[in-house]
């Protein structure tokens, strides 16, 4: 299996490289964001937790996210690999991963994460703020939060997977097409 983390802080480009990883990988992507999201529109119980906390910027509770991942990947017995983007975004989310795939009998190929610098992701936020809907988006002082929780709390899972030999940078300036051959090249040079 290819399983792959997709890592960067808000704005990096996550979503829009995992359109692209999926394609060529045939992978399932996870992207916990997207489904409280969902579970946001469908005023899920879930959904109404989470909102709480993704407006105003701050990680929705541990125990919560993990299990909702967990309950997804068990969703897919019949994934080639996974993209997980936007998780784990705290050490316990990683341990927590690394578990439940170790149980499954597979593992984290690679942690890929997408640097960009904080005015160029405040630039591109308050852009997409522009056709997102999302409310997370539309207000500077929650981005603020938002990279803010990210320096803070999960740029240090960086750690976890360098300690493994898995993390990867990828330079998050350019266009969209370079990002992906960027990520496609590291991908493949990986595998053989
Ligand atoms: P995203 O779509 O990845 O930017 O996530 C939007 C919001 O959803 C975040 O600001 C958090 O409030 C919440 N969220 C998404 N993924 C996680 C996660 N792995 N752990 C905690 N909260 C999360």
């Amino acid at each position: 299996m290819l399983n792959i983390v997709l890592f960067g802080p808000p704005g990096a480009g996550k979503g829009t490289q995992s359109e692209r990883l999926i394609e060529q990988y045939q992978l399932v992507h996870l992207s916990t964001g997207d489904i409280f999201r969902a579970n946001i529109k469908n005023a899920t119980e879930l959904g109404l937790m989470a909102k709480s906390f993704m407006d105003q910027g701050q990680l929705v509770p541990d125990e919560v996210t993990i299990n909702m991942l967990k309950a997804e990947v068990l969703n897919r017995p019949d994934a080639k690999g996974f993209i997980f983007d936007g998780f784990p975004r705290t050490d316990p989310q990683a341990e927590a991963l690394d578990a439940l795939l170790n149980e499954l009998g597979t593992s984290i190929t690679m942690m890929i994460a997408l640097e960009v610098e904080e005015g160029e992701l405040k630039l591109r936020l308050a852009k997409r703020a522009e056709v997102s809907g999302r409310a997370d988006d539309a207000n500077p002082e929650v981005i603020q939060n938002r990279i803010d929780v990210y320096n803070r709390e999960t740029a240090p899972v960086k750690n976890f997977y360098m300690q493994q030999s898995k993390f990867h940078a990828i330079d998050g300036i350019g266009s969209i097409d370079e990002i992906t051959s960027r990520i496609f090249n590291l991908i493949d040079s990986n595998r053989t």
